[in-house]
Parts: structure tokens; sequence; C-alpha cells
């Protein structure tokens, strides 16, 4: 079938989760695609046969994503790339291209112009961002939009890729979709039915630039929302973005809160999940949407996700039973504070993905008192604030990873008074000596919380392998 992409000249920049989909896709429309890749491994050379059999020319080796200005220019002929999200916007290669005019979209613009492809029904997105609690809130919303009877997926930056939704089989009522601040960077003409901004904190500045550039990427997502800015009221950033976006004409600002909810808002009172926003008279009444305790796990942080996916399937119609029945069904991923186990009265608590300060902060308000197991790789990071608020939850404090004594130095400046263990060990036994030196500090009625506010990437593969190394080290205590 003819499209607009017919015989166009399309470079794909990278291979990966989202460069080989979006090569075939366009190959599939019938254009001329050509995919540029500075790696060469084994990985990428398996990828490049595969789309070559097809009849995608690929450069490996290529040297497009090289940051200095050696770096290969366009390809002849380029009139449209198509990039990773992870493509830093200085690279020479886009200069070039907005040189010669060529426009830039990432996976998730691509995603959205192919909406309604081939006779598919569009299915409008429901879109989620902010620094913290994405993929929760996402996965949340999907659960509440599926308890509505409705046919949805979490799709975007948590694993299905967007191409994949709009352009397979399945058809959807509507998507839960999952935006990261790099995606949404390179999503020009993306218009959300409605869509979050769940907090602001400073993340990624190096791949930015700075602060305002992030909050503007991020801010994106509010671009022309048909029904509804939902933002944080805690978070002014996030209400000052909503603002600052152009939305279609009767599109709201709906504000999340963990207090009692003013008019045009969702909160909290006596233990209930509140709608001021989404009833027939939100000066006088308000609906019951779900106890707080059906929100798993009741942490604060995670209560304010929960009243984000809310408002956003509220946005979209979903009676409030259907927000309960959702919220009872989700389960969160794994590494997200989770229980692990309770020894001795102690309980385990595992938040590898905690991998910045913002993350950590959330889940150190969550419990009391703390034995706190942090440290990784800081990324750059400073720990004042964050050890300054934690203070005096911590009953103790045991540093691992490269970068603990950054911690430890703030520890020493603001809890003076909190036990410190400081391990200098990275090799395999280092979590079990961890956790075992935190039970040494832990009392009865104590959590003892993996909230490392640091990469993991130093002592393990991954967040993941991190917290199972935690998981692991805490059934062998109670064996
Ligand atoms: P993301 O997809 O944005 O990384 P996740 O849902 O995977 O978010 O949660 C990552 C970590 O961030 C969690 O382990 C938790 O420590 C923290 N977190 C989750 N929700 C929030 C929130 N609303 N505010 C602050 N921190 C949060």
């Amino acid at each position: 079938m003819p499209s607009e992409f017919s015989g166009k000249h399309v470079t794909v920049a990278g291979l990966g989760v989202s460069g080989v989909p979006a090569a075939k896709v366009l190959h599939g429309l019938g254009a001329h695609v050509t995919v540029v890749n500075d790696g060469a491994d084994e990985r990428a050379r398996t990828q490049a046969a595969e789309l070559e059999a097809l009849g995608v020319t690929v450069r490996l080796g290529d040297g497009a994503a090289s940051d200095s200005g050696s770096a290969a220019g366009l390809p002849e002929g380029t009139e449209l790339i198509v990039t990773a999200p992870g493509w830093k916007p200085t690279k020479p290669l886009f200069t070039a291209a907005e040189q010669a005019g060529v426009p830039v979209w990432g996976d998730v613009e691509l995603a959205w112009r192919l909406r309604g492809h081939g006779g598919r029904k569009a299915a409008p997105w429901l879109a989620v961002t902010g620094t913290n609690g994405k993929t929760t809130t996402v996965q949340m919303l999907a659960s509440i939009l599926a308890a509505a009877g409705l046919r949805t997926a979490a799709v975007g930056n948590i694993g299905v890729s967007l191409l994949d939704a709009v352009t397979g089989d399945t058809e959807y009522d509507v998507l839960a979709v999952e935006l990261s601040s790099y995606q949404l960077h390179w999503a020009p003409s993306l218009r959300a039915h409605s869509a979050v901004v769940l907090n602001l904190a400073a993340d990624h500045l190096d791949w930015h630039g700075s602060m305002e550039a992030y909050a503007a990427d991020k801010g994106r997502v509010y671009e022309g929302n048909q029904v509804a800015c939902v933002y944080n009221v805690a978070d002014r950033a996030t209400e000052d973005l909503v603002r600052a976006a152009d939305v279609e004409e009767g599109c709201r600002a709906v504000g999340f809160t963990l207090g009692t909810p003013g008019p045009s808002q969702l909160g909290v009172v006596e233990g209930l999940l509140v709608d001021r926003a989404f009833v027939e008279d939100r000066h006088k009444s308000a609906q019951e949407l779900a106890e707080v305790s059906d929100v798993n796990p009741p942490a604060p942080h995670n209560i304010a996700n929960a009243l984000a996916a809310a408002a956003l399937a509220r946005a979209y119609g979903v009676p409030a039973a259907a927000v309960r029945d959702g919220l009872r069904a989700f389960t969160p991923d794994a590494h997200r504070i989770a229980h692990v186990a309770d020894v001795d009265g102690v309980a385990y608590v595992d938040d590898s993905k905690a991998t910045n300060t913002h993350a950590a902060e959330a889940s150190l308000a969550a419990y009391e008192p703390i034995v706190w197991i942090a440290g990784g790789l800081a990324k750059g990071a400073t720990f004042d604030e964050l050890v300054a608020g934690a203070a005096k939850r911590l009953r103790g404090a045991v540093l691992i990873g490269a970068d603990r004594a950054l911690i430890r130095e703030a520890l020493a400046r603001h809890a003076p008074e909190v036990p410190v263990v400081d391990l200098d060990r990275t090799d395999t036994g280092a979590m079990p000596q961890a956790v075992r030196e935190a039970r040494r500090l832990a009392e009865p009625g104590d959590t003892v919380l993996l909230a490392p506010a640091c990469a993991s990437m130093d002592m393990f593969t991954n967040y993941n392998k991190r917290g199972d190394a935690f998981a692991e080290a805490v059934r062998e205590l109670g064996a």
C-alpha cells in the first residue's frame, strides 16, 4: 500500500531496541532505509544481517553516533532521520540534519505518526513521565483501564515498544504510555489525550544540557492535551509546566495530592483516595475511588503514583469501581520497595530500583526507624539534602560501593550520631556482609532498607542483580 514513506530516503540512527523495529516498519512502508550504527559487535552484526536480508542498507562502525566533529555526515539523499532516543541532540549528525532542514524523529514520534495506519483504530494515548515512578504509574494505569474492560497495554519506555503496539495485530481502545525525557525530546508532534508529569528532580542533565532543558522536554508531554494535564500539587515545577503548555480548548489542569484535595484535584481523605475533579459538582462533592490499603505497597510516594494513574483513568471516563479493582489487581515490578522477609521482628525491604537520590528520598520517607543500606555509583549526585531529610529516621547505615565516601561524609555532616558501617569490599561477599551488619544494627520493629541512591554497575550487572543479592542474603539470615 502506498504511504507517505514510499520512496522516501530515511536514515535510522542506531540499531537496538528501537532502531531495528523502526527500520523494519519503514522498509515495509516502502522507504529506502539506511541504518547507521557506531558499534560493530556481534549483536550489531546479527541485527545488521537480519535487516540486510530484507534489503535495508546498514553502515556499521559508521561514526555517526560520535560526539566529535569528525563523524560521518548525513547519508546521501536523507530526507528524514529516525533516531534512537538516547542519542544526544548535540551530535554532529543532528547539526548536519538541522542545517540541511532534515527533520529528526524518535521512535515515539514515528509511532505517533503511524497510529491508525492500515485502517487500524487510532487508540488515544494516556502519557506518563516524571523523574521517578513512571513504570509503576503506567502499570497501575493499565491495570485500572483493563479493570474497566478496555483493551489496553502499558507501553513505551518499559519494554513493550510503542511501534509494535501501533503497528501490530492487536487492537487497543487506549494505551498507557511511559515516556522518558529523551523520547519526549524527539517527539515534536505527539498529542496525548491526557498526561502527567509525576515529579521533577535533576536527572540526566549531561544529556539535556541543563535543568531548564530537561524540564522543557518533560513538559512537552502536556502539549496539545485534550482532556487533562495532571500535575503534582507537591511539586510546583510540574504545575508550572502545565501552565506553559499549549493545550486543546477545554483541557483541564488536574492536581494530585497526598493531602485533602481541593476542587479539580484528587487526594486522600481519612484513608480513602478521593476524586474532586471528575465529578458532577467539584465544588460541593467528591467521589470515593479506593482505600489507601488497596495500593500495593501503600508507601506515600506509591499512593501519589496511584492518584496520578487514577486521574488519567478518570480523565478517560473510567468509573470509580474500576480504579479500585485495578489498583487491587496491581503488583509492582521486582526491586521497587519489595518486602523480602521479616527476620527476628525486623522487616527487610528491597528498593534496589532507587538508583538516584530523589527515588531514595521517597522510600526513606516511607519507613521508620531505618537501617539504611546505600551506595554504589553516584553519577555526580550529592547527598546532603537526602541525608539531612532522613537523619532522624535512621537507626544506622551500611555503606557499599565505589562512591560510598560521599554518603559517609554527608552522614558525618548531618547525622553524626548515626552509627555507620563502611564496607570496603566489592566482591560477591559484600552484600551478605552488608545485610549481616544491618541486622546487627537493627532492633525489632525496624526496617532494613536497601535504597542505594546510586547506580549499581560498580558491583553488579544491574539493579535487578543488586536486589537479588540482597534478597538472597536476607534469606540466608533466616535460614
Ligand atoms: P521509573 O520508571 O520512573 O524509574 P519506577 O516506577 O520504576 O520509576 O520506580 C523507580 C524508583 O523510584 C522506585 O523504586 C522508588 O524508589 C522511586 N519512586 C517510585 N515512585 C516515586 C515517586 N512518585 N516519587 C519519588 N520516587 C518514586
